[in-house]
């Protein structure tokens, strides 16, 4: 049931950074909870 899937997706909680709180735009999960932003801070520590 295609449809089902794409109701479920369309209906997924906005994710939000749990390091600056923003809304996180990119639907894949590589980012986790995190947005790119921080991602990318993080990776210079
Ligand atoms: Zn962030």
């Amino acid at each position: 049931m295609v449809q089902n899937i794409l109701d479920f997706f369309k209906n997924l909680p906005d994710k939000y950074c749990t390091e600056c709180g923003k809304k996180i735009d990119e639907q894949s999960e590589c980012y986790g909870n995190t947005c790119p932003n921080c991602l990318h801070v993080k990776s210079h520590e």
